[in-house]
Formats: structure tokens, C-alpha cells, sequence
């Protein structure tokens, strides 16, 4: 079981790069911060990004050293693989209740040296590595997940009993329950993020049908140097694609999927994808059909124009259609909207969606804070603070308040943890009392 203080300074929901920046600097100003993650692991999504643009820069050599920093940190307690229940005002205070999900492996004894995994026999997809590799039912998520702990996959372990003749340390344990921890906090900074629109959004692009169209974090993954393969294949038959297409506003800026909006970032990682394909495979044509290119940020629209003088072929139109042609190549149907203006089908070997972001998850029905119409948390006073969601001691950062990439990312979540220090002194909370530092844990009914 996970040990809390019984009060926190801050409570940050989430912990992707947004929440562990907050937490990291409301902690280094000596606040006490608890981070509440739903995943086995911290990181959110950019540790199982490639590399990142402008810079490409290794993602994972970014977030790791701030996964480890917000894990080591002697004012932060992480509760990985923990649901919010809620969080509701009481006085001066929130009363936080979450719930504990159980591993079925002691957290204490577990010394995550996988001998577990490698006994375990029944394989399942690994979503983090696009589905394109498989798990054991017991299994540490990846290589640089923190924490370095085991959980076991109830739907599919088959109670063989191999991973507990394995362990070495005897941290298996199949009586586990979930544990409800509660405690308070002064303050809470909403850092939910975001979710993929779904692939098959689009019936008319068949991406469920199509081995060959795939969502553009399977192709982060395809990329990434520690990928399900090592180095760039086509799912379907494991063939080197000699030629990838990019269909751009795959799951954006169109209403009748309920995403009016731009996701902001989806020109920027197809840019981004198209120049570290034109590296891990030298030889393929790389096409990005789009709308328009929207190049917004410091260095970007630079970037778009080294991927053009690298050879990346950008076309004006719009995909209409997807359909299987042979050898599983993919057939594009493209209405040009250049000077060409004409229809075209056009054939590739492997095509990427460029799905958009949708908010990561609803936190309202947790936490007393107000929904946007398009479905992210609200910040009613965005021009004069950004982070604030008009409820006061509720801040929000990230993409849990709508796309944003990286570096937007994390100057909001700096803007967050200052406002919630703001609102900490203005309570009179400069740093947390030794004496609050008590464990607080039940056992779920
Ligand atoms: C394909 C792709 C490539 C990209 N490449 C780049 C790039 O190269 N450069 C760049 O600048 N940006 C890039 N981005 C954007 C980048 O991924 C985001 O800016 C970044 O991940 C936002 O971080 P976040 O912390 O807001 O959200 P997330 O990373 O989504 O973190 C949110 C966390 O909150 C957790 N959570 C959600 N709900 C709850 C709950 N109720 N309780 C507890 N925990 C919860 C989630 O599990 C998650 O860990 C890319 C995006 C995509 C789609």
C-alpha cells in the first residue's frame, strides 16, 4: 500500500509532462505534493514519444530525468495506478479519496527484475508499443517506466503460477485488494491531458480494415530506437515501405466528428515523422497531403522548410477515401485542391492518420471544476490566467485545457504551480508542518 501525508499542500491529477513539472515546481519551493497517476507508470505521452520537434530532441531523454526527479523527490509522494474517486471542498481544504488498484505484486518486495515476466506465458498486445509487440500477463509497463514494479494483468493471467515459483522476493500476491487512501490538500492542478481521436473516426478511411493505415503513435513507436521492431516496417507483412503518406486532419477540424477545433500539433509531428523517416529509410517517398500547414510556433515554420529542402512532398488536397490495393498497398483518393484541382488515386505502401487530440479525460465528474463546449476544462479568465478555472485552489495545465504541444505544455504548467503557490501564501501556507506528515490508507469496501 502507498503511503500519503495526511494533508498536501497540492494534489496534481495526472502526471504527463504537465503534472510532473508542476508537482516538480510547487516541490522545489518546499510544498508537499501528492501526484496521482491512473497508469502503472508517470510520463504521460511524451515518454513513449521518438524524438520531438523543433529540436528532436530523444523525447524519453527529456522526461526521464524529470520521472526520476518527481520520483526521488523527498516533497512528493506518487500514487501510480491510483483513480481519483473525488475531490470535494471542505472548509479551507479539499478531502481527496482515491482509489488504489492492486497490482497483485507487493510494492515492497517487488525489486523489478522481471524474472516474473520472463516465466509468464500468455502474451497480450503491448499498447505502448502500438500493439505492435506483446506483454506477458505480468509485466513492468516498459524499459524506463517509473516505478520498476510488476502488475499483473488479471484479464489474462491464467493462475499457472510460474511468476510465483520466479520471484525471488515473494511479492506476488493474488489476494490483493484495492486500497482507498483519503487525505487532504490546500490546493489542485488538473493535469488529465489528452486522448487520440479514435482511428476509425472516419469509417470512409477504413483504418480498422487496413493493416497498412496506422495512427501516428504507432509510427512515434515504429521510430522510436527501442521500438517493436528497431527500425521502420509495415505492420501488415514487415516489408520496408518505400513509399508513406500522411493524411493530415485525420480527426480534426471537423464537425461532424465533434472536433471542430485544430489540435494544434498534428502539422507539426507529420512534419517531425516525414524527416525522421527520410533518415530510417532513406530510399522511401514521403507524401504529406493537407489542408494547410500550421507551422505556429518558435522555429517551426523553419523546420517545415528544411522538410520541404529535404525532399518531403507536401500535396494541397483532401483524402476521401482509403481502400486496400494490391500486395496490401493502400490506395488514396485524393480531391486536389492546388492549382491541379483534379481527382487522383494515388497508391503508397503504408499511410499515417494524423489523428487529433480529445480531452484525456472528463475530470469534472471528479473534481468542482467547469467543461468547456469542446470538452476540455474551462478557463474562463484564459487572456489574464490561463491556468485558473474560475474555482478558487483549482488550477489546470497541459493539454487538459485543450491542444497544446510540448514547450506550451510546460510553460502553462509553470504558470500553474505559480498560481497555486500564489494562492498557498495567500492562505498563509508557505511550506508543510512536519506534524501533517502521517499515513493515511483504508482497505476498499
Ligand atoms: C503523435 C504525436 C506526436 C507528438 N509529438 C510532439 C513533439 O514532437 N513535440 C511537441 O512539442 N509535442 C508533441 N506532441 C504533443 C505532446 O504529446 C503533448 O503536448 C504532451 O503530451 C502534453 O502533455 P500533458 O501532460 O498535457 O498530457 P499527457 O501526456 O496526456 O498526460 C496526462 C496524464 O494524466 C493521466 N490521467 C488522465 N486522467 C487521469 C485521472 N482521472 N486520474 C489520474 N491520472 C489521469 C494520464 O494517464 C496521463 O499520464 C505530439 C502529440 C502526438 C499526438
Amino acid at each position: 500500500m502507498s503511503q500519503v501525508p495526511a494533508i498536501v499542500d497540492a494534489l496534481v491529477v495526472g502526471a504527463g509532462i504537465a503534472g510532473l513539472q508542476a508537482a516538480l515546481d510547487l516541490a522545489d519551493q518546499g510544498y508537499q505534493v501528492a501526484v496521482v497517476e491512473r497508469q502503472p507508470t508517470i510520463g504521460g505521452a511524451m515518454i513513449g514519444l521518438s524524438k520531438v520537434f523543433p529540436t528532436l530532441d530523444c523525447a524519453s531523454c527529456i522526461t526521464t530525468p524529470k520521472m526520476a526527479a518527481v520520483a526521488h523527490h523527498a516533497n512528493i509522494t506518487v500514487l501510480t495506478y491510483c483513480e481519483l474517486q473525488s475531490v470535494q471542498r471542505e472548509g479551507e481544504v479539499f478531502q481527496a479519496e482515491v482509489l488504489q488498484k492492486p497490482r497483485f505484486v507487493d510494492e515492497e518486495l517487488c525489486i523489478g527484475c522481471r524474472l516474473c515476466e520472463y516465466a509468464c506465458d500468455p502474451e497480450l498486445p503491448d499498447q505502448y508499443q502500438g500493439g505492435y509487440s506483446a506483454l506477458r500477463a505480468i509485466y513492468i509497463p516498459f524499459g524506463n517506466a517509473i516505478p520498476q514494479l510488476a502488475l499483473i494483468d488479471q484479464e489474462h493471467c491464467i493462475l499457472c503460477g510460474k511468476c510465483v515459483k520466479a520471484c525471488p522476493t515473494d511479492a506476488i500476491d493474488f489476494e490483493q485488494k484495492p486500497v482507498t487512501l483519503t487525505f487532504e490538500a490546500r490546493t489542485v492542478i488538473v493535469t488529465t491531458g489528452w486522448k487520440l481521436t479514435p482511428i476509425d473516426a472516419k469509417p470512409q478511411y477504413r483504418a480498422t480494415e487496413i493493416a497498412n493505415v496506422i495512427s501516428p503513435l504507432q509510427m512515434e513507436r515504429l521510430l522510436a530506437p527501442h521500438g517493436p521492431y528497431g527500425r521502420v516496417l509495415r505492420p501488415a507483412d514487415g516489408k520496408v515501405p518505400d513509399s508513406i503518406a500522411y493524411v493530415q486532419c485525420a480527426g480534426s477540424r471537423d464537425a461532424t466528428l465533434g472536433v471542430p477545433y485544430c489540435s494544434r500539433v498534428c502539422c507539426m509531428y507529420a512534419i517531425k515523422q516525414a524527416m525522421l523517416l527520410s533518415g530510417a529509410v532513406p530510399l522511401a517517398d514521403i507524401t504529406i497531403y493537407y489542408m494547410d500547414i500550421r507551422a505556429f510556433g518558435k522555429g517551426y515554420e523553419e523546420f517545415y522548410q528544411t522538410a520541404q529542402a529535404m525532399g518531403v512532398q507536401f500535396i494541397k488536397g483532401k483524402v476521401a477515401r482509403i481502400t486496400e490495393g494490391d500486395n496490401r498497398d493502400v490506395t488514396l483518393r485524393v480531391e486536389r485542391i492546388d492549382e491541379l484541382g483534379q481527382v487522383e488515386e494515388r497508391h503508397h505502401d503504408l499511410v499515417v492518420l494524423s489523428l487529433g487530440m480529445l480531452p484525456g479525460d472528463n475530470p469534472s465528474r471528479l473534481v468542482p471544476l467547469e467543461i468547456a463546449e469542446d470538452g476540455f476544462v474551462a478557463t474562463p479568465r484564459a487572456k489574464e490566467a490561463p491556468c485558473d478555472t474560475g474555482v478558487e485552489g483549482i488550477f489546470v495545465a497541459g493539454t487538459a485545457t485543450g491542444p497544446k504541444d510540448i514547450v506550451d505544455t510546460i510553460v502553462e504548467a509553470g504558470g500553474a504551480a505559480a498560481e497555486a503557490s500564489r494562492y498557498l501564501r495567500s492562505q498563509g501556507h508557505s511550506a508543510v508542518t512536519a506534524e501533517s506528515a502521517v499515513t493515511a490508507g483504508s482497505e476498499a469496501p
